[in-house]
């Protein structure tokens, strides 16, 4: 069974559709493939329906990953297997929504200070239907021709501490464990090495999350060498969270793709552990 437990759609920043995404998954063998949108449950639908349609080999886990805050850092926290309509979820995310909308107001703001006008309303053309995101500055700037790339765009403007930079106000780390939990999702931790903390740090943020409840952390990506997985497991095990793993595909290219190098190593428990039953 190939799990891919991180993507996206153009419900967030992911350039595909839902429909697009489920059929590629498909095509490159993903047995169990979750959609997890930044702070939204808008593409899960379509997905489902493209499934179906289809008759795709490919079972749908409905998914989100909440940008959230600890310890004044940006931390994602990805809930699968989430009831998409609960309550608390889709109070959060409305939350979230209007963070999103400030956040980008007050970015578009700066940029116009740099003599970069109308990016509001060219973040908004590109981002219909979906949460804005700081990935859709990125590309309206390189559309613009502002900026060569997507990562320049954040280098020079958009990463913290740089001149577009606004500090996000998103929930607690406890607040997103906890609604995720409230969904009758399992929380993990996303990408621990995206947050360029120090052994130190990662150790505390691992402790802080395991304490918190939180139930299992990616400990396989797409791009990844074999001893930066093994490291991850064996936090894995330390902190006694269960593993996840997936490609957060955003578009194709030839870095990162869906289910492509996923895998756990031995002494790691999938998260998926206690889903296996009702799926058989
Ligand atoms: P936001 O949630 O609005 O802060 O946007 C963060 C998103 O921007 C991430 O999910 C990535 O998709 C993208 N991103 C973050 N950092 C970079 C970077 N250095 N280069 C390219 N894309 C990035
Ligand atoms: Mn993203
Ligand atoms: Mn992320
Ligand atoms: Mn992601």
């Amino acid at each position: 069974m190939l799990f891919d437990l991180h993507s996206h759609t153009n419900a967030s920043d992911g350039l595909l559709s839902s429909e697009e995404l489920v059929e590629r998954a498909a095509q490159k063998g993903v047995d169990v493939l979750a959609i997890t949108d930044h702070d939204s449950v808008a593409g899960l639908h379509l997905a489902q329906v493209a499934i179906a349609q289809k008759n795709l080999p490919l079972r749908l886990i409905n998914g989100i990953e909440i940008s959230c805050i600890w310890e004044n850092i940006e931390i994602h926290i990805v809930g699968l297997n989430i009831d998409p309509n609960a309550f608390a979820l889709q109070n959060l995310i409305e939350q979230q929504a209007i963070r999103r909308y400030e956040r980008a107001k007050n970015i578009a703001h700066r940029l116009a200070k740099l003599q970069i006008v109308d990016a509001f309303e060219g973040v908004q053309a590109l981002a219909v239907n979906s949460s804005i995101t700081r990935a859709h500055f990125a590309r309206w700037m390189v559309n613009q021709g502002l900026v060569k790339n997507q990562q320049n765009a954040f280098k020079q403007y958009l990463s913290k501490g740089k001149r577009a930079y606004v500090p996000p106000n998103w929930c607690s780390m406890q607040e997103a464990i906890d609604i995720i939990h409230q969904a009758k999702g399992k929380a993990v931790l996303a990408h621990p090495n995206h947050y360029e903390l120090t052994t130190k740090w990662l150790k505390r943020l691992l402790q802080v999350f395991a304490q918190a409840n939180g139930d299992a952390m990616e400990v396989a990506c797409s791009q990844q060498s074999i001893q930066a997985r093994c490291l991850l497991a064996n936090y894995a095990n330390q902190y006694q969270l269960l593993s996840s793993q997936g490609s957060d595909f955003h578009y194709p290219s030839p870095w990162i793709e869906l289910g492509r190098n996923l895998y756990l190593v031995k002494g790691c428990t999938g998260v998926w552990s206690s889903w296996e039953r009702a799926m058989e």
